[in-house]
């Protein structure tokens, strides 16, 4: 029972590998924050391990002992305040030389390596280019551009998407007991974020926040250049930048959807109007355009680049809305 949702394709090839006992090295569980790369990689784990019949299978012990992260052959490094450190990963190393107790292998889960030191990184490539005999690595990232190309070219990638709205309502209902409507309302908002989802069913807070988050962009949208780059000064101290954009992402997928006339596709349903009223202004190119410059700010923060920076160059892309063509602010 892998007991995974979505992600049907990687659960498939990985049960292939196991049974066939053509297991990798390395592999590399990637894309966005929330879509259950950890649990995904914690279930293979188990099922490497399993002497179940149908790994994994859960019951058997080696099953429990991982995902209970009570096992002497696994490991789970997750680093601190999201950085891993060539002590950790070399402290691993020696971990993975050697020879297992129980298992048939000893299993390390390094989660969220994009945020490892270029140290920890060239200490962990020396694992990757003679990997100890007996062992398996897994590593998993939001961003694989952030990891060096030798340990990705190193690794079994899997490219891991957005887990679909219909896989986050059943979760959210089936799992979580939250009521259909509910659940599907935060399905939508969640754009294929099911860690979040679970998070905002029990706190109402996260959707206001969420709401919050909208109403500042379409807010920057009114005003012009001078006020924009002092709102970049101060956003690109949040620490949740990224989800940040990915929230504002949403918005304007939202009115590209709209000017588009696939107004049926929407995340923001309780908010159509202020969508049409958008979509009536920015026309589809524009809000392809905002888009874009989303994507490229996320992309440049994932590289380094100075996020005020980032903002910045973003927010001046986004054309501004005039309300009233006497409310003339400096451009
Ligand atoms: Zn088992």
């Amino acid at each position: 029972m892998w007991d995974v949702i979505g992600h049907e394709w990687a659960v498939e090839l990985f049960s292939r590998q196991v049974a066939a006992g053509d297991v990798s090295h390395a592999y590399l569980l990637c894309g966005p924050a929330g879509i259950g790369k950890e649990h995904l990689a914690i279930r293979l784990a188990a099922a490497l391990a399993c002497t179940g019949l149908q790994p994994p299978c859960g019951e058997c012990a080696n099953c429990r002992r991982i995902q209970a992260n009570e096992h002497p052959d696994f490991r789970i490094v997750r680093g601190s305040n999201g950085t891993i450190s060539i002590d950790e990963v070399r402290d691993l190393r020696r971990f993975l030389t050697l020879s297992p107790y129980q298992a048939s292998r000893r299993i390390a889960l390094l989660v969220g390596f994009d945020g490892a030191t270029v140290e920890a990184s060239n200490a962990l490539l020396k694992s990757l280019e003679e990997p100890p005999a007996r062992s398996v690595l897994i590593l998993t990232a939001a961003s694989p551009q952030a990891l060096l190309p030798t340990i990705l070219s190193r690794c079994q990638v899997f490219h891991l998407r957005r887990l679909s709205r219909a896989a986050i309502e059943e979760a959210l209902q089936v799992q979580h007991g939250v009521p259909a409507e509910r659940a599907a309302s935060l399905a939508r908002l969640a754009d294929g974020n099911l860690a979040w989802a679970v998070s905002a069913s029990a706190d109402a807070a996260i959707v206001d926040r969420l709401e919050q988050d909208v109403s500042l962009a379409i807010d920057l949208c009114r005003h012009g250049r001078a006020h924009r780059l002092s709102q970049a000064e101060e956003l690109a101290k949040r620490e949740d930048l990224p989800q940040l954009l990915q929230a504002w992402g949403g918005w304007w997928r939202d009115v590209l959807f709209t000017a588009a006339g696939q107004g049926e596709m929407v995340s923001h349903v309780a908010q159509r109007e202020k969508l049409a009223s958008m979509a009536a202004v920015y026309g589809v190119q524009q809000a392809l355009e905002a888009l874009r410059s989303i994507e490229d700010a996320l992309d440049q923060i994932d590289h380094h680049v100075n996020p005020r920076l980032a903002l910045e160059t973003m927010l001046l892309r986004w054309r501004r809305q005039r309300e009233n063509v006497s409310n003339q602010e400096g451009r």
